[in-house]
């Protein structure tokens, strides 16, 4: 079997489209969505996360705005911004990209952003919220992959779904939203014993680790769905310097039925969920004035 693959490119150009109709229909109730961006820092990968942000946000026409900061910034200023941003009814998302310089407490940074505008899923109410099964703001990658699954037509519910990695942003939202789709869960980690055994029964696999081609063909089953959140640059080997994902995808495809690649796979879909999240909040803004 060789795998269809899933084109996150393809798939964002689509969902964006309906993402411009909304922005513009709030636009014409005088609610147009907006985000706003805070950077600490010169972290190169960071200013280019930034800058696709800005630019994904102007072609469908939100409003954005940039705050950035030199690396050694007292805190207290950057939570100024943040209080002044979380009061600003222009403004419906409000994110700080990560990670931050030594002298931040991060968690308290994330705290801080009001969680009505927490597009990014990061603040503590509003992973409660996914956790109860009702969900607010949800982290923009895992939603991507949903998003994904969804638009295959992935069956879910009664099906094994195997999670490798249990980060905050990626595996644990991952399995909050594998499990309210009625998937049975596995959430795999580094102290996982036997990885391939679990791997192996996934009807549906999402791998988000950050080690390059660490599943195989061999670990995985036939027919499997086979979603690759990872994003990694090859250090050596006949392909240095070019990116890949946590899967080996040219012996993965052998035996999966659905795969997604990288670069092109996960990665759009992450930037299209940030900009449905800040319109979601913009209308969910509207809903609240007309109440
Ligand atoms: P983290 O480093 O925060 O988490 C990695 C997870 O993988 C941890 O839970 C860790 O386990 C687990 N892990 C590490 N080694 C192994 C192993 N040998 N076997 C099984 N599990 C292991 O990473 P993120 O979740 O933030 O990101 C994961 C990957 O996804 C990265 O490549 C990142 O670049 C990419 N990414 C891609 C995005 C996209 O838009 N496509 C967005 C966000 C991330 P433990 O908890 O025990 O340490």
């Amino acid at each position: 079997m060789t795998a269809r693959i899933l084109d996150g490119n393809a798939l964002s150009a689509r969902l964006r489209e309906s993402l411009r109709q909304r922005a513009a229909e709030l636009s014409a109730r005088g609610c147009k969505p907006g985000l706003a961006v805070i950077l600490v820092g010169e972290n190169p990968a960071s200013q280019v996360y930034v800058r696709n942000k800005i630019k994904a946000c102007e072609a469908v026409g939100l409003h954005s705005e940039k705050y950035a900061f030199p690396a050694d910034v007292p805190p207290s200023e950057v939570l100024a911004r943040i209080a002044a941003l979380n009061a600003d009814p222009a403004i419906h998302g409000i994110l700080v990209q990560l990670p931050l310089p030594q002298q931040f407490d991060e968690s308290a940074v994330l705290a801080a952003v009001a969680a009505e505008k927490d597009v990014d899923g990061f603040h503590a109410e509003n992973v409660g919220l996914l956790a109860q099964g009702r969900p607010r703001f949800v982290s923009c990658t895992p939603l991507g992959v949903m998003k994904m699954l969804e638009s295959e037509g992935v069956e879910l519910a009664g099906r094994e779904a195997v999670v490798v990695g249990r980060s905050n942003i990626v595996g644990k939202p991952m399995a909050l939203l594998l499990v309210a789709a009625s998937a049975t869960v596995t959430v795999c980690h580094s102290r996982t014993r036997d990885l391939a055994a679990h791997v192996r029964r996934a009807d549906v696999l999402v791998a988000a680790v950050g080690r390059p081609r660490m599943i195989s063909g061999d670990m995985v089953k036939p027919g499997a769905v086979v979603i690759d959140v990872g994003i990694n640059r090859l250090r050596e080997g006949p392909d240095a310097g070019k990116l890949c994902g946590d899967v080996d995808f040219a012996s993965v495809k052998e035996f999966a039925s659905l795969i997604t690649p990288v670069p092109g796979g996960v990665g759009p879909m992450t930037i299209t969920m940030l900009l449905a999240n800040t319109i979601d909040g913009a209308a969910r803004a509207v809903a609240h004035a007309t109440h």
